[in-house]
């Protein structure tokens, strides 16, 4: 049995936004799982929800057994997290850290004990007499790291907790969230907008659009099999390319032109959308679409060359430093098994 189970689980605000409508979803003990969307798709509302600062409209919670619907917050026994930083000025590191568990009314003995657990694993010891303000911002975030994770509730909740911190950060911070949920194993859902912090952290990921759950899996699953168009422009950065056409006899001819790309996986005849990750479209002078070079930039061990032709504006990824200038004709080819197939109506994935 889960964990945590959500049962058609909607929220209408008096003003009628539809916030969350029907989200099934089954957490197993123990799992990292990411909620995440755009701004506005419903996370934080789902989360509240599951903390019991909000009622669903309709539906249920489950949580280790028990139906925790009409349950008061502190009688679900989870840690919500908004942020890390925010430490107490007035108090040491030792007694921010310890904090929660005074609230929670853990005796001096198991507090010590547990603030020198965490201020171990975190590289926190030495620090553990000092006040919040002599530390550099990096200890500061670990000792506000330390604090959310010292208490060991059923749920952590983590609503976007680190906030407006640079890309080194955030990406140093993930491992040390990661690493601490790993030791401790406490079921945790985070919530974010930003797809690699996502990608960074997750056992599954829980794509959201307006309201609605569009797609939960493993982040490699998500990544290479996006189940609809949203989730395969969200996805990845950049993201999807795609190219609208037709699908006939096994081929795919991209909107405006007259050439056929054989398709490695069988699909429907009609028109469909093709999609394929930049890293499965190369620069190949023998290749079946050709286009002008609109945009050539470097992006790290890769150059990002776009290429626009009848069909739109295809990125290929590149690991030659120089080649394909901006405006010089250029042709290229996608990897047959990188190829994914929507369907336009419904955006949904076809194969
Ligand atoms: P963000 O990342 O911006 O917080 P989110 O994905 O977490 O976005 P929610 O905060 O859950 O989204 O909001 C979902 C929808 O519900 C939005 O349209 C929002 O404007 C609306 N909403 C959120 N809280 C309330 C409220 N208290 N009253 C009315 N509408 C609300």
């Amino acid at each position: 049995m889960s964990f945590l189970t959500l049962e058609r689980v909607a929220k209408l605000w008096p003003d009628g936004t539809s916030a969350v409508r029907g989200a099934d979803l089954a957490i197993q003990e123990g799992e990292l799982v990411v909620l995440l969307g755009p701004s506005g798709c419903g996370k934080t509302t789902t989360l509240r929800m599951i903390a019991g600062l909000e009622s669903p409209t309709s539906g249920r919670i489950r949580l280790a057994g028990s139906d925790v619907t009409d349950l008061p917050p502190a009688r679900r026994d989870v840690g919500f997290v908004f942020q890390f930083y925010a430490l107490y000025p007035h108090m040491t590191v030792a007694e921010n850290i310890a904090f929660p568990l005074e609230c929670a009314g853990l005796s001096h003995g198991e507090r010590d004990a547990a603030v020198r657990r965490v201020a171990e694993r975190l590289g926190l010891v030495d620090l553990l007499q000092r006040r919040p303000r002599s530390l550099s911002g990096g200890d500061q975030q670990r000792v506000g790291l330390a604090r959310a994770m010292v208490r060991r509730p059923r749920l952590w909740l983590m609503d976007e907790p680190l906030g407006s911190l640079d890309a080194a950060r955030r990406a140093e911070m993930c491992e040390l969230i990661r690493v601490q949920q790993l030791q401790d194993r406490v079921t945790t859902i985070y919530v974010t907008h930003d797809q690699e912090e996502a990608m960074r952290l997750a056992d599954r990921v829980v794509v959201m659009s307006q309201g609605e759950i569009v797609q939960v899996g493993a982040p490699g699953e998500v990544y290479d099999h996006p189940a609809t168009l949203f989730v395969a422009r969200f996805v990845g950065s950049p993201g999807m390319n795609l190219v609208e056409g037709v699908v006939h006899r096994g081929e795919f001819q991209p909107a405006r032109t007259d050439v056929r790309i054989p398709l490695a996986h069988a699909a429907p005849d009609g028109p469909a959308v093709l999609g394929a990750r930049p890293e499965h479209v190369r620069l190949d002078p023998t290749g079946p679409l050709a286009g002008r070079v609109a945009l050539d930039a470097e992006a790290g061990p890769w150059r990002h060359v776009h290429v626009e032709g009848p069909y739109g504006r295809v990125l290929a990824q590149t690991v030659e430093r120089r080649g394909a200038l901006r405006g010089a004709e250029a042709r290229i080819a996608f990897d047959p098994t990188g190829i994914r197939l929507f369907d336009p109506e419904s955006g949904r994935s076809l194969a």
